[in-house]
């Protein structure tokens, strides 16, 4: 007989389906979706995406994504193909929202396309602008609560 533990938090409510770092996943009742309890703050989040990510959690991630850029650039281009065969020549705009180090912009910078990004980490943003482009360096609603 399998043992089924089930978490809850406030209403969110479910399945544990994986449990790491002191984290449990949860396969969620309420809401549906497949997330982690207890919800991070808007602060917690904030902190971990615009400070973060780029210096505790993956430190060498744009070092090893330039290592893998031969790779990405393929992928990349497929996906550029993709929406290319669906829009004209005029309609080739493209916001990139959490754009990272900026390779996917770069990409369709390449191909003609017009592009910009948000991305909420500093390093990331940075890392964008040294390739020429200019991102806001925010996160998606905080961007739109501004327009
Ligand atoms: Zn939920």
């Amino acid at each position: 007989m399998t043992k089924t533990l089930m978490k809850k938090w406030h209403s969110h409510e479910g399945t544990i389906a994986a449990s790491s770092n002191g984290f449990d996943l949860i396969d969620c009742k309420f809401c549906g979706f497949k997330h982690i309890i207890p919800i991070p703050t808007a602060e917690e989040l904030e902190q971990a995406y615009q400070h973060d990510y780029y210096t505790k959690e993956k430190p060498l991630y744009i070092e090893r994504f330039r290592d893998d850029l031969d790779w990405w650039n393929i992928v990349y281009s497929q996906r550029y193909e993709i929406l290319e065969r669906h829009l004209p020549d005029s309609h080739r705009s493209l916001l990139d929202i959490g754009s990272g180090p900026g390779y996917f912009l770069l990409n369709g910078q390449k191909r003609g396309w017009n592009v910009r990004g948000i991305e909420p980490s500093v390093q990331a943003a940075e890392h964008s602008r040294n390739l020429g482009f200019e991102v806001n360096n925010t996160f998606f609603l905080k961007k739109l609560l501004q327009s």
